[in-house]
């Protein structure tokens, strides 16, 4: 037992310092291969020995905990606001303030810091372990997100090297630009409303409920403030260096500046710099460098007066809200946009901005006719971020959310807990149904050249392509007289078309736009149930017993094929040619696990748990994750769940081991 207990530890440290490497040091020094092989060991032991798992364990990165309501706790040491200025002025008179207190000809050297933009948390270390995260909330209190934060691979479960017994540290939590595009990438394939920008994404995420939906989130974490009754720190550039030393990630962009006419330099430095940073940041922080003069310098009631953020500005303009339009997208959802009139914003003429939903126009307050300051950040489409009351007048016009569709008047639906309303008229709504199509010829389904969204547009209105399964139908000397459609264009539209039949079956499943079935939900999907048949046929329970498939997919699977108007598209489909099979299930000589079932668990010698699960994958078998009367095989590596091998016992279920499963594979079941 001791051995065991030894061996996660073991395994636990080895983790933790890779994760350092990797994400605070980028410097890793074994592949991520070899990571996930040492986790997953570790994994399976914590399982089979839960009297052993550390709270604060490594695997804890991949979530799962699920909070139902966030904790209020009040802070240790509150949390303030900073005082803040946007001009260099504001800057000067700030440090004559500072002066009277501390002294007319005091030395004061400043810390220049990046105001990173995002969402302000504290952690509590204790005996160098994570014990609690809280948001910043009203200041005085915040919610315990401590499960979601653990997720968030930048931010230390472990600390390293000589810190003290108990402290707080404060950190902001961003989502990097490469990661907010990612995300919103995704939000477009499944057709969903695109998040706004990284800020409101990042401080979102940590209220999620479930945990492993905030593990895949690219969050970090950038440190900058200590907390704690005694550091036996002097100031608070070398507060960032020990926290660098404990392992968080402390951006070394933070410099000392002797004086004001410095910061000056690094505050002109970095609206230069700032362009090219891989996250956004408003503007910068000047904290008095000593803590000795900080205490003296104390607090007002909302800010320490030992700090000052400088914010750059964002580019600005007011102008005129002339209407608002609605969109409605290829899955029914409606976004208000705002038609502006025209303004000129850095070097571009802006007339629109987006207004998300209705919740977002009612906490503007906002009335057709009101003067509006508008912003272009990083975000692709401007935002509306107040208006001018000033120039308010009593009599104008309340904007009331539309209760009917645009395109085709049905009633709007908003679910609850949505923020947004959707159009469910799906099978006779244009932009639903040209949207429909758009995605289905798109590059990422059947890819379908020659025919591009505007000439779907143009075949749509002509009456000739109302849903996919009309591509199939098409008549060339319906289309040749149409206005730019020439000979050529519309061979090239039907080779196109004729194409799209040898691809993939999960292309197909991906092509329908199935509400939440992206491009690998609908490989897996594909490859799980191995025709379009066997998954029409499958219970929302079925599917859930595929990895990755978790009951809000399943469910809407589910209520795509008991609409007969789907099931009428997909007929025309298959007998149009296209794919409805996975290729393996065909392929014959390597469909020597067609069908089968199997659940994989422990660790391998020569496999990687992934790599044996897609290798049966490869032979037609199917990956599910518990063992049920289903089951057609248990491969079970070292350190395999004593309850599962009981249930396969139980239910006679042939358990393999590797050789094994090495055997089977040679000769075949
Ligand atoms: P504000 O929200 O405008 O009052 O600005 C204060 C917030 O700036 C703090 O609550 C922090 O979340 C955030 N912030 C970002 N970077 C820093 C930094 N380097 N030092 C202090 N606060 C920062
Ligand atoms: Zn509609």
């Amino acid at each position: 037992m001791e051995e065991i207990q030894k061996k996660i530890s073991q395994l636990s440290n080895e983790l933790n310092e890779h994760n350092h490497l990797y994400y605070i040091e980028d410097a890793p020094v074994i592949t991520d291969f070899k990571f996930d092989q040492i986790l997953s060991e570790l994994q399976d032991l914590e399982k089979q020995y839960p009297q052993f798992k550390d709270p604060n364990s490594p695997t804890q990165r991949v979530g799962g905990g699920v909070t139902k309501f966030f904790d209020t706790i009040e802070h240790r040491y509150p949390m303030y606001s900073l005082s803040n200025t946007y001009s260099k002025d504001e800057l000067v008179q700030w440090e004559t303030r500072i002066r009277k207190i501390l002294g007319v000809d005091t030395e004061i050297c400043y810390t220049c810091e990046l105001k990173f933009d995002g969402a302000s948390i504290s952690l509590t270390y204790e005996n160098g372990a994570l014990v609690q995260a809280l948001t910043r909330g009203d200041g005085v209190q915040g919610d315990a997100i401590t499960t979601n934060v653990k997720t968030i691979n930048s931010i230390p479960l472990k600390l390293k090297g000589n810190y003290p017994k108990f402290f707080e540290i404060r950190g902001e939590i961003i989502l990097p630009w490469m990661g907010f595009h990612k995300m919103n990438e995704k939000r477009a394939e499944l057709g969903e409303p695109l998040y706004s920008n990284p800020r409101n994404t990042a401080s979102g995420s940590l209220k999620l409920q479930d945990s492993s939906l905030v593990a895949e989130r690219p969050l970090i974490c950038f440190f900058y403030a200590l907390a704690a009754d005694q550091l036996m720190i002097d100031s608070q550039f070398e507060a960032l260096k020990k926290a660098r030393e404990w392992g968080f990630k402390v951006p070394d962009s933070a410099s000392l500046a002797h004086s004001i006419d410095e910061v000056f330099e690094f505050i002109t430095e970095w609206d230069e710099k700032r362009k090219s940073l891989p996250y956004e940041i408003d503007g910068i922080v000047i904290k008095v460098n000593q803590l000795n003069q900080q205490n003296k310098l104390g607090f007002t009631a909302k800010a320490p007066r030992w700090a000052m953020a400088y914010k750059y500005q964002a580019q600005q303009a007011s102008t005129v809200l002339l209407e608002v339009q609605y969109q409605v997208g290829r899955t029914g959802a409606i976004t208000p946009v705002a038609i502006l009139k025209p303004v000129l914003i850095s070097g571009t003429i802006v007339k629109r901005a987006s207004l998300h939903n209705q919740d977002q126009i009612e906490k503007l307050g906002l009335r057709i006719g009101d003067t509006v300051f508008v912003e272009k950040g990083g975000e692709i489409i401007p935002k509306i971020i107040g208006i001018d009351q000033d120039k308010r007048a009593s009599f104008k016009e309340e904007i009331s959310f539309i209760s009917n569709c645009p395109e085709c008047k049905y009633p709007l639906t908003r679910e609850v807990g949505e923020v947004q309303h959707y159009c469910k008229n799906e099978i006779a709504c244009p932009p639903q149904q040209i949207g429909k199509i758009q995605h289905f010829i798109g590059r990422k389904a059947m890819n379908i050249e020659g025919l591009g969204g505007e000439t779907v547009s143009l075949l749509f209105h002509e009456g000739l392509l109302s849903n996919i399964a009309d591509l199939y139908r098409l008549k060339k000397e319906k289309i040749l007289p149409l206005e730019r459609m020439a000979e050529k264009s519309v061979n090239n539209l039907f080779e196109g078309i004729g194409k799209s039949k040898n691809k993939p079956f999960s292309k197909v499943l991906f092509g329908l736009g199935i509400r939440y079935v992206g491009e690998t939900v609908a490989k897996r999907l594909a490859k799980a149930f191995g025709s379009m048949n066997a998954l029409m046929g499958a219970t929302a329970e079925a599917m859930t017993e595929t990895e990755e498939i978790g009951g809000r997919i399943a469910e809407s699977v589910v209520k795509y094929f008991s609409k007969s108007s789907n099931i009428e598209v997909i007929k025309v489909l298959s007998s149009s040619g296209l794919q409805m099979e996975e290729a393996q299930n065909l392929n014959k000589p390597h469909s020597i696990f067609k069908g089968k079932k199997f659940v994989v668990s422990g660790v391998f010698e020569h496999y990687s748990r992934e790599g044996i699960k897609s290798e049966i994958e490869s032979f037609g078998g199917i990956i599910i994750s518990s063992v049920s009367s289903k089951t057609n095989f248990l491969v079970a590596g070292d350190g395999t769940g004593p309850s599962k091998k009981t249930k396969a016992v139980d239910l006679r279920i042939p358990i393999l081991n590797e050789k094994d499963f090495l055997n089977l594979k040679e000769q075949g079941i």
